[in-house]
C-alpha cells in the first residue's frame, strides 16, 4: 500500500460518498464504484467500465485497492477446508480459514497481527503480538476469497481468526458495517459472528452499535481459576464481569449468546465441569460449540501449553450428550483441517 493513497477497502460507502464530492465527483458515482468492488469483486479502476476515463485515473491515483496480497493457499482433501496466507504492505503475514460444513461456508478471518492475549491453547496466542489489522486489512481477506472461490459460496463470517476482534475494536467494527451496509450484498448480519476472548467494555460498546451481529464468548471453562489458567485475560475480565455484558448484548440484540467450548483432558471435562456449563446454559438463551482440541506441542514442547492434550473422544462425544439430553443445544465441531495446520486454535505464521 502507498502511504499517500486512502485505502478504499476500508472505507464505509458514507466515508467514499463524502470523498468523491472532494474531488468533485457525484456521490452515485462512489456507488458505482462500490458496487464494482462489493458485488462484482473488481478492484481494478480500468475494469470500471462505466467510469469515464478521467475518473479512472482520478481513482488511481488517489486510492489504494491492494489491502492485501494472497501468498500461499492450502488445502485439506479429507475436509476441504482451505486455509489462505496474505501478506500486507509492511510484509506482516496472517491467515484466514475457509470452512465448508453441510449447506454452509463459514470464512474465519483475523483482526490483528498475531495475539496480545495468551491463551494457552491457541497458537496464535504464543506468538506474540505485532499489530491491529486495518479495516480495509479485514474486508480483504473476504474480498480475495470471494472473489477465488465465488461470492455465492461463503455463506457465512466468523471473527475468529487471528487476534481478538475487541481490541481491535475500530477496525472489527469499520469492516462490520462495511459488510453489512445496505449496498453490499456479501453476507446477511444474521450470518457474522464476532469471537471474543471476553472484553466486557466492548462488548457493550458493540451492543451499543446497530450492527446486532451475531456474539460468541470463548468460554472454554465455567470456573473462574481454570479460566484464568489458560485465558490469562480472565484475570483483568473475569467470567462474571463478562456474563453481565453478554446479557447487555443479548437484551439489546436478542440473539443468542454461542459458548466456544475447547475440550482440554482433565482440565474441563470433568463432571463438575458438564453441570457447571448446564447452570450457565440455562441461564440465558444460548448454545455451546464444544471444539475438540488441536495440540500445538511443536510450538512450546516443554512449557503448559505443550503439556495440553484434548478430551478422547468417546468422552467428547459422551459430554455433549449428557448436554443434549439437559436441553442444551450442542454443535460438536469436527476437527476441521488439523491437517493444515488450519483448526481452531491453530493459526500461527513462521515469521510475523
Ligand atoms: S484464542 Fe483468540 S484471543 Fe486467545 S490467544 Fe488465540 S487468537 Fe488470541
Amino acid at each position: 500500500m502507498n502511504d499517500k493513497k486512502i485505502e478504499i477497502k476500508g472505507l464505509s460507502l458514507e466515508e467514499l460518498r463524502v470523498l468523491f464530492l472532494e474531488i468533485d465527483e457525484q456521490k452515485f458515482r462512489a456507488d458505482q464504484v462500490y458496487n464494482w468492488m462489493y458485488n462484482n469483486l473488481v478492484f481494478d479502476p480500468a475494469e470500471m467500465l462505466n467510469l469515464s476515463k478521467s475518473l479512472r485515473e482520478k481513482l488511481d491515483a488517489r486510492f489504494s485497492f491492494t489491502s492485501l496480497t494472497k501468498v500461499d493457499e492450502q488445502y485439506s482433501s479429507s475436509t476441504d477446508t482451505k486455509k489462505f496466507l496474505f501478506k500486507t504492505f509492511d510484509n506482516r503475514k496472517i491467515e484466514s480459514v475457509l470452512i465448508p460444513d453441510k449447506e454452509r461456508n463459514t470464512l474465519c478471518i483475523s483482526t490483528q497481527v498475531g495475539c496480545p492475549l495468551d491463551c494457552k491453547f491457541c497458537a496464535t496466542g504464543l506468538m506474540g503480538y505485532k499489530r491491529n489489522l486495518t479495516p480495509g486489512e479485514i474486508v480483504d481477506q473476504y474480498l480475495l476469497v470471494a472473489k477465488e472461490v465465488g461470492k455465492d459460496t461463503i455463506t457465512n463470517i466468523v471473527y475468529m481468526g487471528m487476534g481478538e476482534p475487541l481490541l481491535n475494536f475500530k477496525g472489527t467494527v469499520r469492516s462490520l458495517e462495511i459488510f453489512t451496509s445496505e449496498m453490499n450484498k456479501a453476507v446477511s448480519k444474521h450470518r457474522i459472528t464476532v469471537s471474543t476472548a471476553g472484553i466486557p467494555p466492548k462488548i457493550r460498546e458493540l451492543a451499543d452499535t446497530n450492527l446486532r451481529v451475531k456474539l460468541a464468548l470463548s468460554l472454554h471453562s465455567c470456573f473462574e481459576d481454570i479460566r484464568s489458567k489458560i485465558m490469562p485475560i480472565n484475570e483483568k475480565y473475569s467470567l462474571a464481569d463478562n456474563l453481565d455484558a453478554i446479557k447487555y448484548y443479548l437484551a439489546k440484540t436478542k440473539s443468542r449468546i454461542t459458548f466456544e467450548y475447547t475440550m482440554l483432558d482433565g482440565i474441563n471435562d470433568r463432571d463438575e465441569d458438564l453441570k457447571g456449563l448446564v447452570r450457565l446454559c440455562s441461564s440465558m438463551p444460548s448454545k455451546i460449540n464444544i471444539i475438540p482440541f488441536n495440540s500445538i506441542k511443536h510450538m512450546d514442547p516443554d512449557g503448559f501449553s505443550g503439556q495440553l492434550e484434548s478430551t478422547p473422544h468417546e468422552r467428547i462425544r459422551e459430554f455433549a450428550d449428557k448436554l443434549r439430553s439437559k436441553n442444551i443445544t450442542v454443535m460438536l465441531r469436527d476437527t476441521q483441517g488439523d491437517d493444515i495446520a488450519a483448526a481452531c486454535g491453530q493459526l500461527a505464521v513462521k515469521a510475523l
